[in-house]
């Protein structure tokens, strides 16, 4: 089965092709993060537009890669939800548009489904069940994933994300949007002994995390800084490690707990942050004390794309999922424990 896939969820247009039986086939994608970073922020009506600009040329992109015409396509996914309504609208129309017109099956995919299944697309995937760590902008949670559509969340922030901390405190230093990889950049240059960061909630037992704290802490320590006139380039060097370090300590600490707690040995990272050089350090070490192997999505799929959601698409279209005629989706808030797993096997 040939299936096309179709991410807008937020500020990256994705379009992917995914066949069952070959693997992927092509993938494309146009951020826009130089647009937004302007505003220092995702601007919701922007990306919308933006979105409507880039699909179809990307759609085309993407079938002259695979050298394929659409009428090879055999069905379509779309990002569904959760994220911005207008953004995903824009994929949700597109595909069901297309859909009607060729006669093919499309279905509504869970964002967040598609970052957890995006590892399953390397060259040795994870079996289940594993545990899986999803960091992202928006989301910060433990899941243990026994099999498709069946997860059982296990943690996750009680207010900011990960990667919500992270453009966070690059702000704070002055570092443009989005920051995680500026702040990360940054953080090479800083002395890892200056300063040592709080790791919230390590302290006690269970799987949730915080992450407004630390946010507080660093702006504390900034202005702390400025009011000595210290603030020069190494302070904030040594401000953005000391923040990097708390952040990969604290999801490793929970990672190895988590690990723990279900007797699992397979441990998934993926979303925007599992892109983090040093995230990456602190949980193979986390991992490997327990003999467990950490599997990470590769590099241009952490973040948005739409090969995520062509492979999570393909899994339950394969199970003979699909929206009904002209039912198109585009659901902002969607929690991923309303997941099921697909009806046939
Ligand atoms: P969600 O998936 O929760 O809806 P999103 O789609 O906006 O949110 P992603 O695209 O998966 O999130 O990831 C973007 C986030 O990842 C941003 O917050 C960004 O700062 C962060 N990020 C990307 N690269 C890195 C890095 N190297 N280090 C830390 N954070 C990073
Ligand atoms: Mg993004
Ligand atoms: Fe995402």
């Amino acid at each position: 089965m040939r299936v096309l896939g179709i991410e807008t969820s937020c500020d990256e247009t994705g379009v992917a092709l995914y066949d069952t039986q070959r693997g992927l086939l092509a993938d494309a994608l146009h951020s826009q993060i130089a647009m937004h970073a302007e505003y220092g922020g995702v601007v919701p009506e922007l990306a919308s537009r933006d979105h409507t600009r880039r699909l179809l040329p990307l759609i085309d992109n993407v079938l002259e890669q695979a050298s394929m015409g659409r009428q090879q396509l055999d069905a379509i996914a779309y990002t569904a939800g959760p994220g911005l309504v207008g953004a995903l609208m824009v994929g949700a129309s597109t595909a069901h548009g297309m859909a009607r017109a060729l006669g093919i099956p499309v279905l509504g995919v869970h964002h967040m489904e598609g970052h957890l299944l995006a590892p399953m697309l390397e060259n040795e995937p994870p079996d289940f069940p594993f545990v899986a760590l999803l960091v992202s902008g928006g989301h910060t949670q433990l899941v243990r994933v026994d099999g498709i559509g069946r997860y059982q969340l296990l943690g996750e922030s009680v207010d900011d994300a990960a990667g919500e901390a992270f453009d966070k405190a690059a702000k704070m230093l002055g570092l443009d949007y989005p920051g995680g990889p500026r702040v990360a950049a940054l953080a090479e240059h800083g002395d890892p002994g200056r300063m040592r960061f709080p790791r919230p909630m390590t302290d006690r037992p269970g799987l949730d995390f915080s992450f407004s704290g630390l946010k507080t802490h660093t702006l504390t320590t900034i202005r702390e800084l400025d009011g000595r006139g210290q603030l020069d380039d190494q302070a904030r060097a040594d401000v953005a490690r000391a923040f990097e370090e708390a952040v990969a300590d604290t999801l490793a600490i929970k990672c190895r707990r988590a690990l723990e707690q279900t007797g699992l040995a397979r441990l998934v990272v993926a979303g925007g942050v599992s892109a983090n050089v040093r995230l990456r350090a602190r949980l193979e070490e986390a991992a490997s004390k327990r003999g467990a192997r950490v599997y990470y999505p590769r590099g241009r799929f952490c973040t948005d794309n739409g090969a995520m959601i062509a492979y999570a698409g393909a899994q339950r279209l394969l199970a003979g999922e699909q929206d009904e005629v002209g039912q198109m989706k585009a659901v902002p808030r969607w929690p991923m424990d309303q997941l099921h797993a697909p009806d046939k096997p």
